[in-house]
């Protein structure tokens, strides 16, 4: 089977290289933004969109322009990719799987790719990039496979190249035969079927104080002043080291559940529906906006997504499985004697059947549920509905990361 893997190194380039790369990054944000407004203007006017090669004509145009000739001092490969990043975002976007759009702001997610006309030096650490010559990495680990693209990326005042691979393994036997439900929850993160569970991070929480104080001191500062820089760059610094705790904690769980399991039985749990239906609309306001987006605080800090997307890729390396099953009842079934009843859950955090008797955990018996839920989808020759390609590990994937796979 072919194995998608993105390699991430810090790149360590001298004064002008960090320069190019900035402009770099700079071009391609401007080319992006502009034809965002293009593709905006354009289906204002016809309900119609411009194809990958009719942007790619208009950028010809802009680089040979005298107001936008700058343009061309970037290689046009990168510039190109960014316009067909702006087809997948809109493909995305109509597929349901992401917002409209948006233009991008300096400073925010500010990268290029390259697709060809790299080389990649690994026994002298270091990557050639058109225009930009050759650099130097904190080589970690050895890059498996074959090249596919190179994108360049800067976070908090660094700059990493992300090494996208591609390469042919053997079918993988998963050790264990195991089968396991699992039920996310607030209280507890995860519950197993097993009767085990996972404490929730709250890691923004933790931070969410010191991330408003260092906010607050932000927005006292005079806007684009030296101080407001160093403010913000405060924020943005401590916004990584969230993101960095949250992906490595959920790393640690998702290896460890995969490591242990074939059979992983999860709930399909729309948790982009559920963070929207609080918002509401104009017409009609959310109801229990606060409560809810308390809960929704709650999902998105957990990273259920993150934390199936994990869970599906690891898996199908391993040579196991994700069965995601009807979430319908799952919390009310008991699984003692099969009464569905809403009243089996007197409270949110304990299951009492009034029909037998049976009491327990309601996080655990959900996952029991579960499980049993994904023994009938097997049972049944039941199609397993991972809904998305999970093989491929995406590029901004880091370091960190794979130490843990
Ligand atoms: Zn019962």
């Amino acid at each position: 089977m072919q194995r998608l893997q993105a390699f991430k190194f810090e790149l360590m380039p001298d004064g002008e290289q960090q320069r190019d790369m900035r402009r770099f990054a700079g071009s391609c944000r401007f080319v992006y933004n502009k034809a965002l407004a293009l593709q905006q203007a354009h289906y204002a006017e016809s309900k119609k969109k411009l194809s990958y090669a009719g942007l790619c004509k208009q950028l010809t145009e802009w680089r040979k322009n005298e107001e936008t000739k700058w343009l061309s001092e970037t290689h046009s490969q990168p510039l190109q990719q960014t316009l067909k990043d702006l087809g997948r975002a809109y493909k995305n976007f109509f597929e349901k799987r992401a917002d409209f759009p948006r233009f991008k702001k300096k400073g925010v997610s500010d990268s290029f790719r390259y697709p060809q006309g790299f080389k990649l030096d690994q026994g002298n650490s270091r990557v050639f990039l058109p225009k930009l010559g050759w650099l130097r990495y904190r080589n970690s680990r050895d890059v498996l496979g074959t090249v596919k693209n190179i994108t360049v990326s800067q976070s908090s005042g660094k700059w990493f190249v992300s090494i996208q691979t591609e390469r042919e393994i053997a079918e993988p036997v998963h050790p264990s035969t195991s089968i396991i439900g699992i039920d996310v929850g607030i209280t507890r993160f995860a519950s197993l079927s097993d009767g085990s569970f996972i404490e929730p991070l709250n890691t923004f929480r933790k931070y969410e104080q010191r991330l408003a104080r260092c906010q607050r001191a932000m927005s006292r500062k005079k806007k684009f002043s030296n101080n407001w820089k160093k403010a913000k760059a405060k924020v943005q610094k401590l916004h990584t080291r969230i993101a960095n705790i949250r992906r490595d904690y959920l790393h640690k769980t998702t290896t460890t559940i995969s490591q242990n399991h074939a059979m992983v039985c999860i709930e399909d749990l729309q948790v982009r529906n559920m963070s929207k239906s609080a918002e509401g609309s104009v017409e009609t306001p959310g109801r229990n906006v606060k409560a809810k987006s308390g809960l929704n605080k709650s999902i998105l800090d957990q990273g259920w997504f993150e934390f199936r997307r994990q869970l599906e890729y690891k898996q199908v390396w391993r040579g196991g499985q994700v069965v995601a099953v009807n979430p319908r009842n799952t919390s009310r079934t008991c699984p003692c004697c099969g009464h569905v009843s809403a009243e089996n859950r007197q409270t949110q955090a304990r299951f009492a059947c009034v029909e037998c008797g049976f009491e327990e955990n309601a996080d655990l018996v959900g996952a029991i549920n579960i499980l049993a839920a994904g023994h009938a989808v097997l049972a049944c020759g039941g199609t397993v509905q991972s809904g998305r390609p999970a093989k491929q590990e995406p590029a901004e994937a880091t370091m960190q990361e794979f130490a843990l796979v």
